[in-house]
């Protein structure tokens, strides 16, 4: 398949901001695109020639792709480098620099999309002497062949900054409209989805396909599977042994009783641990993966866990799933999650960090064992599985404390004490589900203590990339200290791209006025504007001035009756603070 294809694709991505209309466009392209040619379109459309579990990056550096766009064009790199500096996008520079150079040069091939992801596959490969030459010269085979909209898609891509917007729920559902065209269709004119099946069945269907991706996270492989056999070869689709599933998550409940009406009263109650989530693959004797949350490999980082595994897990091979616990190596008593998280992405003195921030192994799951699936079956039955595999040894490997109780008044009791240890609240898990990976959750619930909004004041901002450098895209918090304003954290979350009276546009028209200084994409904003924010948590931090930073802040609403004065305080932070943390002492 032609390589523009996609590249039209793309652009009418980038045109809309409408989710079905970019479902119709991908799942038009997936339509016409034959067998060969699917791995590399899926992998293509998410801006990637790898799936979203594989941590090798395509290592193209501006750098270098500014030398190949000047050695096809005949550019010189210090007009490439200006013309970056005035668009803000090298993907926009290619385009025209591409578009100038055909008007010279007639003769090119076309370029297909397996093309495409052959060479920007080999750059990732190449290391060693020579290496960056010989990366100029695969890109710049691309572009002497590419068009002007090619060479903007390319240049992106190989950048690792696509900028689309393709979520992966759209891709999903793209799928589901290519490969089931009876179904469903979109009405153009409305606007609207028109389903020739029930929205039960329609349902079950995307249900199928999401499993699909939870278990594999390769949207290549499912498309794959749907090509050949529709819904039925979805079913080959199995765990496999170092290929990180989706982890299952919660639906935050704020009672017991809530927790109740979401999931019955046959609940499985656990702590809930402010660690970070460890999923470990057991390949073999001595052979292990370890992935987080967000399904990075950090095994080399985590390597002091194995010889633990090896000594207290029974099973050839296995899956858990596992909070890992940060604790003071002095103490021992367990520390938030910013003192371990630092160990994720630390390529260095690994040994040292595994001294210095030493983490306990909470096991609270199972979903393989001996080449046999377990998420089919229930939390208690996996559960009980679990106690018989781990022989538990405190600050190494112990089970996540757990209590089955269909007595509110317990639950209660069991949820202080497990704020007084210092861990998040509870987990509630009902004991007949099975595990169901991904977003879509349904038998977990999470239960934790509610957090009072503040009031803060924005002080700064920051212009957005690319397609949104018109719009701020981040804004500085502040709190107020007397005549002071203090920062404690930065948000972009909670606001719209359209569609609110909260979006980064209607934002940005109300602070540009109050603009005081600008340095580069950085603007210092005179405090007036006050806006209400939720967050996870508050942490000491010395990042910023108030030296307090909001875990997870989020914007729930501008307060147009508050004035700056009116904001909260550093004193109203502290008080917080110290509030969260009682349970900790
Ligand atoms: P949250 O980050 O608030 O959405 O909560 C979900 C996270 O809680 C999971 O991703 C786990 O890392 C963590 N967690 C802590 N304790 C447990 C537990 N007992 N069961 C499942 N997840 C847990």
């Amino acid at each position: 398949m032609d390589y523009i294809e996609l590249a039209k694709c793309y652009d009418h991505l980038e045109k809309t901001a409408k989710r079905l209309e970019k479902t119709e466009t991908i799942s038009d392209l997936i339509k016409k695109t034959p067998k060969e040619s699917l791995k590399q379109v899926m992998y293509l459309l998410n801006g990637s020639v790898f799936p979203v579990y594989d941590e090798r990056k395509i290592g193209v550096s501006s750098k270098i792709a500014i030398k190949a766009l000047a050695q096809t064009t005949g550019t010189s790199m210090e007009k490439i480098d200006s013309l970056m500096r005035k668009k803000g996008d090298l993907g926009l520079v290619a385009e025209e620099l591409i578009q100038t150079n055909k008007q010279k040069t007639l003769f090119s091939k076309k370029l297909t999309v397996n093309k495409v992801f052959e060479n920007i596959s080999k750059l990732s490969e190449m290391q060693g002497a020579g290496t960056v030459n010989r990366k100029v010269q695969l890109i710049s085979e691309l572009y002497s062949n590419s068009s002007p909209l090619e060479a903007r898609y390319i240049t992106r891509t190989l950048l690792e900054v696509l900028r689309v917007g393709v979520a992966e729920g759209t891709l999903r559902d793209s799928l589901l409209w290519a490969f089931f065209p009876k179904k469903v269709s979109y009405d153009k004119e409305k606007q609207e989805i028109i389903l020739n099946c029930s929205r039960e069945e329609y349902n079950e269907i995307m249900n199928k396909i999401q499993h699909a991706y939870n278990l594999s996270n390769d949207f290549s492989e499912v498309a794959l599977a749907l090509k050949d056999n529709k819904l039925d070869s979805l079913k080959k689709i199995q765990i496999n042994l170092a290929k990180p599933i989706n982890p299952m998550l919660a639906i935050k409940v704020e009672s017991v009783s809530e927790a109740y009406e979401a999931l019955g009263k046959k609940i499985l109650w656990e702590y809930k641990l402010d660690g970070f989530r460890g999923q470990i693959h057991k390949l073999g004797k001595n052979k292990y993966e370890i992935y987080t949350r967000r399904l990075e490999k950090v095994t080399n980082q985590f390597k002091e866990l194995i010889p633990i595994l090896e000594k207290n897990v029974k099973g050839d091979s296995y899956i858990l799933d596992t909070e890992l616990m940060g604790y003071d190596p002095k103490t021992k008593r367990p520390r938030p999650f910013q003192y371990v998280s630092q160990r994720i992405k630390r390529k260095y003195d690994i040994e040292k960090m595994a001294k210095d921030f030493p983490v306990e192994i909470n096991v609270f799951d199972v979903l393989y064992l001996n080449g046999k699936n377990l998420m089919n079956l229930g939390q208690l039955e996996r559960r009980k599985i679990l106690e018989r595999m781990v022989k538990e040894e405190k600050l190494k490997i112990i089970l996540t404390k757990s209590l089955l109780t269909e007595n509110p008044k317990e639950v209660e009791k069991f949820y202080k004490e497990s704020l007084k240890a210092g861990n998040e609240g509870l987990m509630g898990k009902q004991i007949e589900k099975d595990y169901n990976p991904g977003r879509h959750v349904n038998g977990w619930i999470k239960l934790k203590p509610v957090k009072e909004p503040l009031d803060l004041i924005i002080t700064g901002a920051q212009w957005g990339e690319g397609k949104r450098t018109s719009a701020f895209s981040s804004f500085t918090l502040s709190c107020i200290s007397g005549e002071k304003f203090l920062d404690i954290g930065k948000v972009g979350t909670g606001i719209k791209e359209k569609d609110s009276e909260l979006t980064f546009e209607s934002l940005t028209k109300l602070l540009k006025p109050l603009i005081l200084k600008q340095k580069a994409q950085v603007v210092e904003i005179k405090p007036k504007l006050v806006v209400e924010v939720n967050y996870e948590e508050i942490q000491r931090s010395p990042t910023y001035n108030s030296g307090y930073a909001l875990r997870f802040p989020r914007v729930i609403r501008i307060r147009y009756d508050k004035s700056e004065k009116n904001a909260n305080t550093l004193e109203d932070v502290k008080r917080i603070y110290t509030k969260q943390n009682k349970s900790l002492i």
